[in-house]
């Protein structure tokens, strides 16, 4: 369970590459750059990413990029389309609102479970959150933000207790922080955190109902703040990755 921001980005990673994970610290070295390139908004949508100049920026093999590449495409990060090679995801306004769709679905019964379910502890765990996240509303850069914001909504799921659920919901949260990330304007907040405290109240007063009725807003507001209409850029990819 991913538990704080720098977990949440590598937690889908890590869970397929625990085996080995000594030996493919050089994977997840390019793999965390890419990630972030894309998060912070210096990788654009359908940037293209040819292996040639990956393998020559990171010094890797071919081989290894593939890799990273394959693990990046899992994330939904990048896509891979035959003779095309890699890009950058750009997801369709017909595939935001299904993936937005799907997480008011699941985040409205998860919300009810969390309701049934929550303890004292887990009360105060999501309170001490709430503290982080307000202390953080005008420090934080948006795609730290973004990270912040989403990790409440995975503290959410544990409080409900169903481990499977949780699964599902990291995979959307990690493709609606993607849309987010790459289509929001700088600036402009993605979660409100007055609904997320909000949500906690409901929680701890055992008011499933409101609690799933408030959840399904807070998610139609964020969807409502995503642009689909990135603008071209035409840095060169060394300096998206950050490396020039
Ligand atoms: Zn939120």
């Amino acid at each position: 369970m991913a538990k704080n921001s720098s977990e949440l980005q590598n937690a889908s990673f890590k869970k397929r590459t625990k085996l080995t994970v000594s030996a493919n610290d050089c994977e997840e070295a390019i793999y965390k750059t890419i990630f972030e390139s894309v998060m912070t908004q210096r990788l654009k949508p359908g940037t293209k990413l040819p292996e040639a100049s990956l393998c020559e920026l990171f010094s890797a093999s071919r081989a290894t990029v593939r890799k990273v590449l394959q693990s990046l495409a899992h994330d939904h990060i990048v896509e891979l389309r035959p003779n095309r090679g890699a890009s950058v995801a750009a997801p369709t306004p017909e595939q935001t609102r299904e993936i937005f769709e799907a997480r008011r679905i699941l985040e409205s019964s998860i919300v009810r479970l969390a309701a049934v379910n929550a303890k004292r502890l887990d009360i105060a765990t999501l309170r001490q959150r709430l503290k982080q996240e307000h202390a953080s509303l005008d420090r934080l850069p948006q795609p730290e933000w973004v990270r912040l914001a989403s990790s409440f909504h995975l503290a959410v799921a544990e409080t409900a207790g169903n481990p499977i659920l949780t699964h599902y919901l990291i995979e959307l949260v990690s493709r609606c922080s993607l849309i987010v990330a790459l289509y929001e304007p700088p600036g402009n907040a993605s979660c409100e955190h007055e609904e997320h405290s909000r949500i906690v109240d409901y929680i701890e007063q055992g008011d499933g109902d409101r609690a799933a009725r408030l959840m399904e807003n807070h998610l139609s507001n964020l969807e409502k703040n995503v642009f689909l209409n990135p603008e071209e850029d035409d840095h060169s990819l060394g300096r998206m990755l950050g490396l020039k």
